[in-house]
């Protein structure tokens, strides 16, 4: 395989899905709980378990994220980066 707009060789698979998919359910996952407990408690006992809450919705929707971003990586982005150009093609 090479680059098509420098006809490189030294191409490189780009996991851009998972990399967005693992961010963006990470934020969710940590808003969501978040908001969950928030709504639950009282302000003034919620921040420790509001946190703890965060953080598991947080990691749980990294991990969600992240595998949903590996199947449209392997499905429909299959995303290629040139080391030489810089720029990133799909295949
Ligand atoms: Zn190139």
């Amino acid at each position: 395989m090479h680059c098509p707009h420098c006809g490189s060789q030294k191409v490189h698979p780009r996991p851009w899905g998972r990399k967005v998919g693992a961010a963006i359910g990470g934020v969710a996952g940590g808003i969501g709980a978040w908001e969950a407990t928030q709504a639950k408690e009282e302000v003034d006992t919620v921040t420790g378990s509001a946190v703890l809450s965060a953080l598991a919705g947080a990691t749980a929707g990294v991990l969600v994220g992240a595998k949903l971003g590996e199947v449209v990586d392997a499905n429909i982005l299959n995303l290629q980066y040139c080391l030489d150009c810089k720029k990133q093609f799909s295949i």
